[in-house]
C-alpha cells in the first residue's frame, strides 16, 4: 500500500525497547492516538485529541482529497489521517522510494547499499557494514546519510496521509517518545 507517511522511529534501531503496548498506552495518554480503527486491513489509530499540536501540523491545513473531475474536496482530517504502530523483532527498513545513501564521512554515494541491507536481513552483521573506499569510514545501514528519505527500526510510529513538509514533530512529542522508550527518536517522510 503506497502512500505518504511521516515515520518516527528510534534513532538507534538496536537500542533496547519496551513492548509496543507500553508505547501505545503512553501515546494514547499523551493524546496522539485516538481509538483503534481498521485501515487497509490493518489496525491503526484515529488521531487523538492533541494529534495536530503534537505533530506540528500546519495550522488550518484543510485536509482534502481528489473528488469528481479532479477537484480537491475538503474532508475531516480524522477521516483521512491515521496512525499505525509498527513493531518487529528484527531491524526493519522503513523507507519506500529512498535516495541513494551517502557516506556520512565524506559524502560519497553508496551504490551497493542494497547488498548491505540484504546482509542485514540475512543476519550478517559484518556484511551489512559499508566501508567507504574514499575515507575508510565503516557504517551500518542506518548510519548512512539517506537525505531524510529512510530510516530503520524495530519500532515505529507511521502517520498516514501526511506529506513531506506538512508536519514537524514537536519537542514535546520527541521528548515523550524518548521517555517512553528510553532512547531518542527521529523521523523522516516516506515517499512512494
Ligand atoms: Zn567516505
Amino acid at each position: 500500500m503506497a502512500d505518504h507517511k511521516l515515520v518516527l522511529h528510534p534513532r538507534d534501531p538496536e537500542a533496547p525497547l519496551p513492548p509496543v503496548e507500553v508505547l501505545r498506552g503512553g501515546l494514547i495518554a499523551l493524546g496522539l492516538l485516538g481509538p483503534e480503527v481498521e485501515r487497509f486491513g490493518d489496525s491503526h489509530h484515529a488521531p487523538g485529541p492533541r494529534f495536530a499540536a503534537l505533530l506540528g501540523l500546519r495550522g488550518g491545513r484543510p485536509a482534502t482529497r481528489l473528488g469528481a473531475g479532479g477537484a480537491r474536496e475538503p474532508v475531516d482530517l480524522a477521516d483521512v489521517v491515521s496512525v499505525e504502530l509498527l513493531a518487529s523483532d528484527e531491524v526493519a527498513f522503513l523507507g519506500g522510494d529512498v535516495a541513494t545513501p551517502r557516506c556520512p564521512g565524506c559524502g560519497a554515494e553508496v551504490d551497493d547499499w542494497g547488498e548491505r541491507v540484504s546482509a542485514l536481513y540475512d543476519g550478517d552483521d559484518a556484511g551489512s557494514v559499508h566501508t567507504c573506499a574514499g575515507c575508510g569510514r565503516a557504517s551500518r545501514p542506518w548510519e548512512l546519510d539517506w537525505d531524510g528519505t529512510n530510516g530503520f527500526g524495530r519500532l515505529a510510529v507511521a502517520v498516514w496521509h501526511v506529506r513531506d513538509g506538512e508536519a514537524a514533530p514537536s519537542d514535546e512529542l520527541a521528548g515523550a517518545l524518548a521517555k517512553l522508550t528510553a532512547t531518542p527518536w527521529t523521523s523522516f517522510f516516506y515517499r512512494m
